[in-house]
């Protein structure tokens, strides 16, 4: 697809290049060909002179010098031609330069596009991968009901039970595709303001607490205020993505702890899994979960919060970090412009 659209532009780009090119070359002509022109004119003046002047010395008997002799009338054509033969081998080169030129600047032109198609191409096939299996076990369970002329109440609302679960899922991974979109929209213009970053980590705490209380997770804060310029839901959002990660990958660890540091920093810090320095690289990626081996318990996600809380701090201009330990756990520091 690339080769042939490289192909194309080549062409779009040789067009115009020729176009100026040729443009060129025909005014240099005209004017070259109006000079000769007039030289042409001139010299059959001077001719006409020399052949008058020819013919009262030869009627006098007196020898006529050479330097008084016809004057070449060949020249100014064989010139004419000189000029048209060197525009065109000045033409032809510029036609195989800026070939081989504009072959290579729209290679230069679409590699960024091309590596952004790819990575469309994969994001849309990692999208419908994780959407392929719970709609494959929710059509299964319901083709397998369907079948099963017997079944009684209790049969019934446990397999409803396991479809809402399959439709959570979906539901779940739809809300995040949805956030990312929104965030990596290039022109999407958050609404800034000055927030109390305190604030936006109480109210991440609070939608994050039915997780904690589960997991039996305390969640320790240190929040002096401080004050950062960006996008209060956005924010809060980040916070919440930290904070859910930090409980969910904190293995036996029952604490984690949230502070608000000078100069627009907050940290979320957990005693858990950890994350291997290979791994580290590859966590704000689309999609990507580090191997949940070393984490026993299935852990549940998408790969998504990361790019998403990365997404929504490069929008609001700041930074984010990670320093993780495998069997310590992890700290993930953002920085926020101070408002
Ligand atoms: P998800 O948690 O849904 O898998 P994320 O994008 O939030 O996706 O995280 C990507 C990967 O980074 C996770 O699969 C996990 O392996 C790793 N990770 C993120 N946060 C932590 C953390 N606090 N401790 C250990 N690993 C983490």
């Amino acid at each position: 697809m690339f080769k042939k659209a490289r192909i194309k532009l080549t062409l779009r780009y040789l067009a115009i290049i020729m176009a100026i090119s040729i443009s060129f070359s025909v005014a240099i002509y005209i004017s070259v060909d109006r000079e000769l022109g007039r030289i042409d004119n001139l010299q059959k003046v001077r001719q006409e002179r020399v052949d008058t002047i020819s013919t009262f010395l030869t009627q006098n008997g007196i020898p006529v010098p050479p330097e008084v002799q016809s004057l070449d009338s060949e020249t100014v054509e064989q010139a004419r031609v000189r000029i048209i033969s060197i525009l065109g081998i000045i033409n032809l080169s510029i036609l195989a330069i800026s070939g081989l030129g504009g072959y290579f600047l729209a290679g230069l032109t679409l590699d960024p596009i091309s590596e952004m198609v790819e990575d469309q191409k994969e994001f849309v096939g990692n999208a419908s991968h994780e959407l392929r299996t719970p709609l494959t076990s929710l059509k299964t369970e319901i083709e397998v009901a369907l079948r099963d002329k017997k079944m009684g109440i209790g049969e019934a609302r446990k397999l409803l039970k396991s479809n809402l679960e399959d439709v959570n899922h979906m539901q779940r991974l739809s809300n995040y595709l949805l956030e990312l979109n929104k965030y990596e929209n290039s022109d999407l213009e958050l609404e800034t303001a000055s927030i109390d970053l305190s604030e936006s980590i109480i109210s991440a705490i609070g939608k994050v607490r039915p997780l904690a209380i589960e997991r039996r997770i305390k969640i320790n804060t240190s929040l002096p205020k401080v004050e950062v310029k960006g996008n209060e839901s956005a924010l809060t959002e980040l916070v919440t993505i930290l904070i859910d990660n930090a409980i969910k990958y904190s293995g036996k660890s029952k604490r984690i702890v949230v502070r608000t540091k000078a100069g627009g920093i907050f940290e979320v810090e957990d005693f858990g899994v950890g994350i291997a320095e290979t791994e580290l690289p590859h966590i704000f990626d689309r999609f990507y979960r580090a191997e949940e081996s070393r984490s026993k318990e299935k852990v549940d996600g998408y790969g998504l919060g990361l790019s998403i809380a990365k997404s929504i701090v490069d929008k609001m201009n700041g930074k984010i970090k990670v320093a993780s330990r495998v069997g310590e756990g992890s700290t993930f520091s953002v920085q926020l412009p101070v408002a």
